[in-house]
């Protein structure tokens, strides 16, 4: 499954923020096969979709699809020349498919700043530079590899000027997913350069623990929103977070209410960075279970059937779609049928959003 790293300066909230995502692990233990780390927090995407469903076919059990988070502890100012946990934090960052940046907003004089302020842009700097170093480090070596490749012909040009170009990009400050458009627009194919897993190029989100009275103030949230543009931010309370974990529905529904926000941020957390994932859900649902599957966005129907069954995937026919909205709107699969809004599909088909979906396989 694709992860998500959090990293962050020292008392900026990770480890609270952490735990309260961790606190819906149990969740996890409805899905078969799945072991989780300790340093693994597994999320519900909410999707109200499902509940409709559950109610329409009578289903005993809703299972959402998740996002997990890892968490990356250790990022210091030095990382990137392998003191102290560098190394391993590095290692932890490669792994992971996309970076969420937790960046301190909040003022606490009981919580120290370990550059004795608060000032999330330049913590962010501070973050991003430590990632930018290491990628550089990667650049230098394999610059004059790629060159003495594309001598000897073993390697296409356009892979050393890829490299070529992310290293200017680096070297004036930039991450490189930050850059991903203009470089694109350059003709440069940062893809090319996968094998050499550069941490600028993973998709970045970033959440920024608040004041519970700046949970409201959206001139802040405007400002902060824009030192990240085009990454997504999200704004939480990571105290806050953690005790609404610890809430029935009702319960937590007022404690938000009691700030002035309507929706958790963990929430909020868990949509934008299935986004920031590239992913996407497509929905089943019959007696036993309504259930949203995970797929990344542009798969076909084969793809997507093959995340329930290698077997559905091998031994594809066709697939039997509706959109959730004709669904609802019919009220029922057997009207829904019979208005002509289930399209039989085929290998070719690519899955669309609120797709509810049943495949017909040879095997
Ligand atoms: P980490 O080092 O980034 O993992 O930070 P922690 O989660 O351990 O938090 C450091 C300290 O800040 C702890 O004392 C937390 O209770 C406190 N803290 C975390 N989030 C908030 C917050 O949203 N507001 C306030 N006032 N304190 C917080």
């Amino acid at each position: 499954a694709l992860t998500i790293g959090i990293v962050g300066l020292p008392n900026v909230g990770k480890s609270t923020m952490f735990n309260a995502l961790t606190k819906n692990n149990v969740l996890a233990a409805n899905y078969p096969f799945a072991t989780i780390e300790p340093n693994v927090g597994v999320v519900p995407l909410p999707d109200p979709r499902l509940d409709t469903l559950a109610e329409m076919f009578g289903s005993e059990k809703i299972l959402p699809a998740t996002v997990s988070f890892v968490d990356i502890a250790g990022i210091v100012r030095g990382a990137s020349t392998g003191e102290g946990l560098g190394n391993k934090f590095l290692a932890n960052i490669r792994e992971a498919d996309a970076i969420c940046q937790v960046v301190r907003a909040f003022d606490d004089d009981d919580v120290t700043h370990v550059d004795g302020k608060i000032d999330p842009a330049s913590d962010m700097e501070t973050i991003n530079t430590e990632l930018i170093l290491a990628d550089l480090q990667t650049l230098e070596k394999a610059v004059p590899r790629l060159e003495k490749e594309v001598k000897g012909k073993k390697v296409d040009k356009a892979v050393l000027d890829a490299a070529v170009a992310a290293q200017r990009t680096l070297e004036a400050g930039d991450t490189l997913f930050a850059k991903a458009d203009d470089l694109a627009k350059q003709g440069v194919d940062v893809g090319l350069l996968r094998e050499l897993g550069l941490m600028t190029t993973k998709p970045f989100l970033y959440v920024f623990n608040v004041d519970e009275d700046q949970l409201t103030d959206t001139d802040l949230q405007a400002r902060l929103q824009s030192l990240v543009a085009p990454a997504e931010a999200i704004f939480l309370n990571a105290k806050l977070e953690s005790e609404v974990a610890e809430l029935d529905d009702d319960e937590a529904a007022e404690l938000l209410e009691s700030v002035g926000i309507t929706e958790r941020g963990l929430d909020q957390l868990a949509d934008k960075g299935f986004r920031t994932l590239g992913l996407q859900t497509y929905l089943t649902a019959g007696p036993k279970e309504s259930r949203a599957w995970t797929i990344r966005q542009g798969w076909t129907a084969p793809q997507a059937a093959g995340v329930i069954h290698t077997d559905f995937q091998k031994g594809f026919i066709k697939a039997e779609i509706v959109s959730y909205d004709d669904l609802v709107a019919a009220g029922s699969m057997a009207e829904a049928k019979s208005a002509g809004k289930v399209r039989m599909e085929g290998k070719e088909y690519v899955m669309q959003d609120g797709d509810v979906v049943e495949f017909r396989s040879g095997l």
